[in-house]
């Protein structure tokens, strides 16, 4: 089956159940179509590269602005979980880096789009639609993975209108290519999982 077009064909059936919509239905085949056509051709080799050849050949083919609300030139006016799910089985079953490039493009704005100020949306969002912009999601760390209420990364004011972040992660996808990370960090409101912060760095 190597280099032979996938189509929506391994969605099975899916397409057809009745929570997926005609909207659904199109942008799988749509990115199905680009899926076959572009990804064979985009370099594997050196991962950063390659990381950096995937955002910007999904963002010139307009498929990040599903992760991305349509106040800011996204596809629909809140984040489409269907829509995100589609994008990554239609990806993944072609090219797993694909598939990790378009997650991490959302993962690392998910915040800002859900809570962060409008003036950090316009600033952020638009270059992570284009391709222009690689984002990274920085929670996990040695002892806090599935328990993120053992995080122990700290933030306090600085005392100079900033906050101060001191910790360590790890398994932070993008990390070193990433134009922002969003930090996880206790900030301290309440005990365990109440007292966590999310920072743009
Ligand atoms: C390729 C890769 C990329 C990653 N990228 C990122 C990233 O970009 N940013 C980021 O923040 N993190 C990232 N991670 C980290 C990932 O999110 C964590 O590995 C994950 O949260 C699991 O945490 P852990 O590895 O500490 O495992 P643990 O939390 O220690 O879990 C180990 C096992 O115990 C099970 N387990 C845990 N808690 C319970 C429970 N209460 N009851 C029963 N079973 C339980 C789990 O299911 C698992 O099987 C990445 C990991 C990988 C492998």
């Amino acid at each position: 089956m190597a280099g032979a077009a996938l189509g929506t064909g391994i969605l099975g059936d899916a397409l057809a159940w009745p929570f997926f919509e005609e909207r659904h239905r199109a942008f799988a085949a749509t990115l199905s179509d680009w899926a076959d056509a572009a990804l064979p051709g985009l370099p594997h080799g050196d991962v950063d590269a390659a990381c950096r050849a995937r955002v910007r050949a999904l963002g010139d083919a307009g498929f990040l602005k599903a992760v991305v609300p349509a106040a800011h030139g996204g596809l629909t006016e809140a984040l489409d979980v269907r829509t995100l799910c589609l994008a990554r089985e239609i990806l993944a079953a072609r090219d797993g880096l694909a598939d990790f490039s378009f997650a991490m493009q959302g993962l690392g704005t998910g915040s800002i789009t859900l809570a962060g100020p409008e003036a950090m949306k316009r600033r952020i969002l638009p270059g992570i639609r284009d391709g222009e912009r690689i984002a990274a999601f920085a929670l996990s760390e040695k002892e806090a993975g599935s328990d993120v209420a053992a995080m122990a990364t700290t933030a306090a004011p600085d005392g100079n209108s900033h906050v101060r972040i001191d910790g360590e992660k790890t398994w932070i996808s993008n990390g070193g290519i990433a134009d922002h990370y969003i930090v996880f960090a206790r900030s301290g409101e309440g005990p365990g999982a109440r007292g966590l912060s999310a920072y743009l760095v």
